[in-house]
């Protein structure tokens, strides 16, 4: 029997190492130097490196990477099952070595990048000696690619690049950026002339792309690729997103459920009044739709491939905002003024949902993706009526009992009216 929801004792190992590890070392760390993780300073890393060092010890880093490019080579599914812990956390991603958006642009590189490129790159991300950004979003065009106006000309042994990109998320803290422009993906070195990061917004930055040269090795793929090697990032992206993702709403429910159980209203527990167990029963089976849905998608990109399970990915795109948003709401509903606050992490959550439907492809896009994909399964009903109009159906169906209507009249007698809708007592 291949449907099988259990999980291999080794691997269980693994992931209860995992959730303590996170407990004990990261959640810690997170609390009392939020940022150190990321953080190049000397002091942070000095905090940081030891936890990274145990991850790598344990064979646990670059969790999303084949064994040959330097990752265990666990496959989408046991990584979901990680990602299940490490969403939990802000900084688990990045000691565990699979943090967006270097994650993605690791992925570009290990299927397009030549040789050098990965040795140049692949292997200095991998080992968070550099780290990198994604600039696709324009000023005039998110989710439409046809509007991106950025530009590589060739020029010699070289390429220059125009044009302006915006919200390359951690682009002012990379060390290598990737330009998609209108022909090609581009790895351009941030601190190339002509590389203009504004000021705001902080985090994902605005930047102008003017007369940036680079070496024609710089090109990632085939010219005029883009397109392709951006799905393969956006795709790999998204389904990682969705996993961490679970962990949140996870940690939301916990949070709702603890709560119920504590507080006291009008002489009960509030876990007593049906309409907050109206809420926690709706997130208990929100939560699971969408896990089942992450893990039956990420076993299908074990089996098939990022670009086969692109609606099941998309599918999962949207669930996640939907999923986060009602259950963060419930949740931070739940604890009342409490859960208002910062501090707890549900307002943050619940204003995290909105994002989570624009970042990486706007919802209304994926869910376009899903429904054209879905309807190739499908054609027109041949004549005037759906194929599953009844009178129809049981028209055709009379024809297989034609012998025995004919040969008994009470039962001719039970057909007729069936087919008038009245059904007589027998
Ligand atoms: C936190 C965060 C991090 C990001 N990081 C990066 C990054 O690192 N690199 C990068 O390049 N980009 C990044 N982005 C940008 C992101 O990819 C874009 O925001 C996204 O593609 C949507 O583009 P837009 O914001 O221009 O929205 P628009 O394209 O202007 O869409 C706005 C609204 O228009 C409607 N709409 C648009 N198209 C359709 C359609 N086809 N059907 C129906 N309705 C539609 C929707 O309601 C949509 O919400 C990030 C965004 C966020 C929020």
């Amino acid at each position: 029997m291949a449907w099988d929801f259990s999980t291999e004792p080794e691997f269980q190992d693994q992931l209860d190492w995992v959730d303590e590890f996170c407990r004990t070392e990261v959640e810690p760390l997170d609390l009392v130097f939020p940022g150190a993780a990321y953080s190049r300073d000397p002091k942070a890393k000095a905090l940081a490196d030891p936890l990274k060092q145990q991850v790598k010890d344990r064979g646990l880093w670059a969790l999303f990477l084949d064994r040959d490019l330097g990752g265990p080579g666990f496959g989408q599914l046991k990584l979901a099952l990680l990602n299940e812990i490490l969403g939990r956390y802000r900084s688990a991603p990045v000691v565990f070595g699979t943090a967006a958006p270097d994650t993605g642009n690791m992925e570009m590189l290990a299927a397009y990048g030549t040789e050098e490129q990965k040795d140049r790159w692949l292997k200095p991300l991998m080992n968070q000696e550099i780290f990198s950004a994604y600039s696709m979003t324009e000023p005039q065009g998110g989710s439409d690619p046809s509007l991106f106006k950025t530009h590589a000309t060739r020029d010699g042994d070289e390429w220059v690049i125009n044009g302006e990109k915006w919200f390359t998320s951690a682009g002012a803290r990379a060390d290598i950026i990737f330009v998609m422009c209108t022909n090609g993906m581009f790895v351009v070195p941030r601190e190339s002339p002509g590389v203009n990061i504004m000021e705001f917004p902080a985090l994902h930055n605005h930047i102008r792309y003017e007369n940036v040269r680079v070496p024609a090795d710089h090109l990632l793929g085939p010219e005029d690729g883009a397109k392709v090697l951006a799905q393969r990032r956006l795709g790999g992206g998204r389904i990682h997103h969705a996993m961490r993702t679970v962990a949140q709403v996870k940690l939301a429910f916990d949070i709702m459920c603890e709560r119920a159980l504590s507080r006291q209203s009008h002489g009960k527990v509030i876990a007593e009044h049906q309409m907050v167990q109206e809420m926690i029963a709706d997130s208990y089976a929100e939560i699971n739709m969408l896990r089942l849905l992450v893990l039956w998608t990420a076993w299908t990109i074990d089996n098939t491939s990022t670009r086969e399970s692109r609606t099941q990915i998309a599918a999962c795109k949207y669930t996640c905002a939907k999923v986060l948003r009602e259950v963060s709401y419930r949740a931070l509903h739940t604890l009342g003024s409490l859960g208002t606050t910062d501090l707890m992490p549900l307002q943050a959550m619940f204003a995290g949902a909105p994002t989570m439907a624009i970042a990486d492809g706007v919802d209304e896009v994926h869910k376009v993706t899903v429904a054209r994909n879905v309807l190739k399964g499908y054609a027109p009903h041949p004549g005037l009526w759906p194929t599953e109009y009844i009178p129809a159906k049981r028209e055709e169906a009379r024809k297989k009992y034609e012998a025995v209507i004919a040969a008994d009249p009470a039962l001719a007698a039970w057909a007729d009216a069936a087919a008038r809708h009245r059904l007589p007592r027998f």
